[in-house]
């Protein structure tokens, strides 16, 4: 099939290239000419993992390919996936202007019937707004069809949720668009939920704002379980073991963050509120979420008594492991709650460091963030450490190294991924989340 794919994002890239890869002659348009330039040369823009040698492969093959020209990709598509960002305003609801630009471009050039499909994470309602908009600047009087096909991938594992999904959502108004849409992602042998399109847009919200709860849910229960002296890491697994619940986002932390859970979490409150409900579950769900971060810089002034002027070790700065993605990290927010109260702040992160440089690179930040090689470096000379993302490569350090290294053996571990009692024996005094020695 012929497919558009615009905004070649962490989204649009990983569709783009895994259609490619299914054997489809994709057109992937991003309006920022300088990433278009790099992605034609094959080399991207972000990290996730395996997609660098898809998307050169593919480009090879002849079955991809990167422009700025959303006219040329438009007509010569079947299929046009929206896939641009859909970033929150200041009063946290959904900013859809992306979507009614892209939107008013693809009307403008339709030229013969296209299936036009909301893979951006939109409010409902959002795809009778892509139609009206369509319907009202195309300039042929062609037949097309809007569908909402939201993506549930996650950064990190990217590829192979896209190709291996527990399920397809689909949400269609016509037996053409669906009949189109089942082709489509035949080879991927995955089960195809068939929905009406504000179905489908639910369907995205409902499962993020749930997933949110799970971990607000188990965040809450981590505070009873300090307060009592129980150990959260014990109450998650017995809970999780029965099969109602499931073990998954049962990981008690410092909070979810990254670019989908708190901005969909904030636009469904919004579109609920605007529909007359007021969600008050989910309000819950985030004051937990911005409590628990705050809980971590309690910990710290707990252990090292007055923060101004002391150098804190900060391992992991993107917003989970195996991604350089940093927006709504709860790291960042972190760090910048310790800045604020006059610490200096010495920190690593495999992927995410350049990123993170360009936040904090203003002449007071700058002075005040230190990047360094690796774990050790960070330790050096620190007061205390803190692990707030759970990388593979900080699971297995040498400790003994570090503790000599630190100016107190203090380990902050907002992800819960040492033993308490081994790091006990280590010499280190040691808290984590919802946890006692
Ligand atoms: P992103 O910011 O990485 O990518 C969006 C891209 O769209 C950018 O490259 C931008 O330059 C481009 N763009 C913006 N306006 C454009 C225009 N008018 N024409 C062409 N290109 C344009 O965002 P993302 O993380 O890929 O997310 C995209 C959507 O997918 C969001 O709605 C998000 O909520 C949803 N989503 C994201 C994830 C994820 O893990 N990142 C997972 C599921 C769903």
């Amino acid at each position: 099939m012929k497919i558009a794919i615009i905004g070649a994002g962490y989204v649009g890239l990983v569709t783009g290239a895994c259609f490619a890869n299914l054997g489809n002659r994709v057109y992937c348009i991003d309006s920022d000419r300088k990433k278009v330039e790099a992605l034609a040369k094959g080399r991207i823009t972000i990290y996730e993992p395996g997609l660098q040698e898809m998307v050169k492969h593919n480009l090879g093959e002849g079955r991809l390919s990167f422009s700025t020209n959303i006219k040329t990709a438009v007509k010569k598509s079947d299929i046009i996936f929206i896939c641009v960002g859909t970033p929150s305003k200041d009063n946290g609801e959904a900013n859809l202007l992306d979507i009614e630009n892209v939107s008013r471009e693809i009307a403008k050039n339709v030229d013969s019937y296209k299936l036009i499909v909301e893979k951006s994470t939109v409010p409902v309602e959002t795809g009778e707004w892509v139609k009206k908009t369509i319907n009202a600047f195309r300039k042929k009087n062609v037949k097309f069809d809007v569908a909402s096909n939201p993506e549930f991938l996650r950064e990190g594992t990217a590829i192979e949720d896209f190709m291996r999904p527990d399920r397809i959502v689909i949400g269609v108004e016509s037996g053409r668009a669906k009949k189109i849409l089942f082709e489509l992602y035949k080879p991927l042998n995955a089960p195809i939920v068939v929905t009406d399109i504000k179905s489908a847009e639910i369907i995205k919200h409902a499962s993020n704002s749930f997933l949110a709860t799970k971990i607000s849910f188990i965040n809450a229960i981590s505070v009873i379980c300090e307060k009592a002296g129980a150990d959260i890491e014990k109450v998650a697994k017995g809970v999780g073991l029965d099969r109602r619940i499931g073990r998954g986002f049962l990981s008690a932390g410092i909070g979810f963050g990254g670019s989908c859970f708190p901005k969909d979490l904030s636009a469904f409150i919004h579109i609920a509120d605007r529909l007359g409900y007021r969600f008050g579950l989910l309000e819950e769900v985030e004051k937990i979420n911005e409590e628990q971060k705050a809980r971590i810089t309690g910990k710290i002034s707990q252990l090292i008594w007055n923060i101004p002027g002391k150098t804190i070790g900060v391992l992991g700065l993107s917003f989970k492991p195996n991604t350089d993605d940093i927006r709504n990290a709860p790291a960042i927010d972190i760090i910048e709650r310790l800045l604020r109260q006059g610490a200096k702040i010495k920190t690593y992160d495999p992927k995410a460091m350049q990123k993170t440089k360009k936040v904090f690179s203003g002449p007071d930040k700058k002075k005040s963030v230190i990047f360094c090689r690796d774990a050790y470096e960070t330790a050096r000379g620190s007061e205390c450490l803190l692990i707030l993302t759970d990388w593979n490569e900080f699971k297995e350090l040498d400790f003994k190294r570090l503790k000599k290294l630190l100016k107190q053996p203090i380990i902050i571990d907002g992800r819960n991924i040492y033993d308490p009692s081994e790091m006990k024996r280590l010499g280190f005094v040691y808290t984590g989340i919802g946890r006692h020695i």
